[in-house]
C-alpha cells in the first residue's frame, strides 16, 4: 500500500473547508411543541402587541391620579375587572376594582396595590397616597411591537423562544429538516457493552465507547441517526458499509481506521466510492480527520481515540450539523479565566485541555490529558483552547470553551 501523507491543516482552515461543503437543508414545518433545539428557517415576526393591552401588574384599584391626595381620599368602587374581562371606561370620581392581567380601564392611569388601600364600611376605598404615573401599569407592546422579528432565522430554538413563539400565536414554526446521520465505528477490537461481559472479554478487546457518546451528541444536535453499529477492518465489510450509510443519508459519521496504517480502511474505500480529503489536523488531541463524500452523502471519519473522536466532534462536527440547519451560531462564547495550573511543556500543536471551574474562579487541569482517557471529559466542564507551543503559568489568563455550550 502507498502511504500517502495527509496534510497538515490548522484546525481552522479544516473547519473553514468543512463549513464551505455545508449547504443548507430544506425546511419543514413543525408544531411549535417539538421544536425544542430545532433552527429557525423563517423569520418570526409578530402581527400584534405583546400585551395586547394595557394591563395591572397587581392585584388592587385602577385610579385617576388627579382625583388621589396624600391625605387618603375615599372613593366608590364602580366596577370589577378579572383578568379576561373588557373594563368600561373609568367614571370620574370613582376606582375600579382591578387584578392582576386584567386590561386597564380607559380613563385610568396608575394601578394602586390593594396593600397601600382601606375598604372602608360603606364599600369606599381609601387610598392612602399618590401613586406615580403609569403606576404597576404594563404597557401595551412592552414585549413585542407589532411587525417586529421577535425570532429570527437561524435562531435555535429552546424552551424560552418556544414560549416566545406562541406568545405571538405561532401554533407551527419553519425549521431546518433534521440531519440524517449514518454512524459506525470501526475495529476489529471493539466489542458491545451488554454483548460480552468484562469477565469474558479476549485478550486485545475493548468496549466501544465511542458509540454511545457520538449518537447522544448527534441526538443532541437534533439528528437522526441511523445506527450501523461496528464495522470489521475488512475493505469489503467497509465499501459495503459506507454504500448503505450513503443512502438517505445527509451525513456518513465514523469513528476510527482513519490513519494510514494497514488496518485503517477508511480512506481507499470512501475514495473507491467517492472523494475524499484526508487532513493532519495541527490540533492535541486530534489529529486525524477525514472530510469527503460518497454518492450524495457527506462524509466525516473521527479518529478512533475516545477524546479525539470527542474533541473534534465539538470542535469540527458540532457546527458543521448547525451550518446545515442554518444556525447563525456555529461557536460557544469562550470565556477568559486564570488557569489554576501550570503547563510547563506545551505541545508544538494548538491544545485542547481538560480543565474544571473551581470555586475560587479559576481553572484546575485534569491530571492526565492523554487521547484514551475519557475519565478526563466526563471531569471536565471545559476545554482550554492553548495555542501550540505556548507555556501556562500558574494565574495566566487563557481561553476557556464551556462544554455545557459545546454539547447543547
Ligand atoms: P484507530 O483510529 O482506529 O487507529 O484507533 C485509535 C485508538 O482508539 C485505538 O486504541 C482503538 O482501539 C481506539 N478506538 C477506536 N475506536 C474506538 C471506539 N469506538 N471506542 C473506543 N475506543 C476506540
Ligand atoms: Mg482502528
Amino acid at each position: 500500500m502507498t502511504a500517502t501523507r495527509p496534510s497538515l491543516r490548522s484546525l481552522d482552515e479544516a473547519l473553514e473547508s468543512l463549513l464551505a461543503h455545508a449547504a443548507l437543508l430544506p425546511a419543514e414545518t413543525v408544531s411549535t411543541f417539538e421544536a425544542d433545539g430545532r433552527v429557525l428557517a423563517e423569520d418570526l415576526v409578530s402581527s400584534l402587541q405583546v400585551p395586547p393591552q394595557d394591563n395591572s401588574a397587581m392585584d388592587g384599584y385602577a385610579v385617576r391620579r388627579g382625583e388621589i391626595a396624600d391625605e387618603g381620599v375615599p372613593l366608590p368602587v364602580s366596577q370589577r375587572i378579572p383578568a379576561g374581562a373588557a373594563p368600561l371606561p373609568l367614571q370620574p370620581g370613582t376606582i375600579a376594582r382591578i387584578f392582576t392581567g386584567a386590561p386597564v380601564p380607559a380613563g385610568a392611569d396608575a394601578i394602586v396595590m390593594q396593600e397601600d388601600t382601606e375598604v372602608l364600611e360603606d364599600g369606599r376605598v381609601r387610598i392612602q397616597r399618590v401613586p406615580s404615573s403609569g403606576q404597576w401599569i404594563r404597557r401595551s407592546g412592552e414585549d413585542i411591537t407589532r411587525g417586529s422579528t421577535v425570532l429570527a432565522r437561524g435562531e435555535r430554538l429552546g424552551p424560552a423562544a418556544q414560549g416566545l413563539a406562541a406568545s405571538i400565536g405561532r401554533d407551527q414554526v419553519q425549521v431546518a429538516r433534521r440531519p440524517r446521520v449514518a454512524l459506525f465505528s470501526t475495529g476489529d477490537e471493539l466489542v458491545m457493552p451488554g454483548q460480552v461481559a468484562p469477565q469474558a472479554m479476549k485478550p486485545g478487546a475493548i468496549y466501544n465507547s465511542n458509540r454511545f457518546f457520538l449518537r447522544s451528541l448527534l441526538a443532541r444536535l437534533g439528528c437522526e441517526v441511523q445506527d450501523l453499529g461496528i464495522v470489521p477492518d475488512v475493505r469489503e465489510a467497509t465499501v459495503q458499509a459506507l454504500r448503505d450509510a450513503a443512502r438517505g443519508n445527509d451525513l456518513i459519521l465514523t469513528s476510527g481506521g482513519v490513519s494510514v496504517g494497514e488496518e485503517d480502511h477508511i480512506k481507499p474505500a470512501v475514495q473507491q466510492l467517492g472523494s475524499l480529503d484526508l487532513w493532519q489536523i495541527a490540533m492535541k488531541p486530534g489529529k486525524p480527520f477525514a472530510y469527503g463524500r460518497v454518492a450524495d452523502a457527506h462524509f466525516i471519519g473521527l479518529p478512533g481515540n475516545p477524546v479525539s473522536s470527542f474533541v473534534t466532534f465539538v470542535l469540527l462536527v458540532r457546527p458543521f450539523l448547525l451550518k446545515l440547519q442554518g444556525a447563525a451560531q456555529l461557536q460557544p462564547t469562550a470565556l477568559q479565566l486564570p488557569a489554576h495550573f501550570a503547563l510547563e511543556r506545551p505541545d508544538k500543536r494548538r491544545e485542547f485541555l481538560r480543565v474544571r471551574r473551581n470555586g475560587q474562579g479559576g481553572l484546575d487541569l485534569f491530571a492526565n490529558q492523554s487521547s484514551g482517557v475519557l475519565t478526563s471529559t466526563v471531569w471536565a466542564d471545559g476545554l482550554v483552547d492553548n495555542p501550540g507551543g505556548q507555556a501556562i503559568l500558574h494565574g495566566d489568563v487563557v481561553r476557556f470553551l464551556p462544554l455545557a455550550e459545546l454539547l447543547a
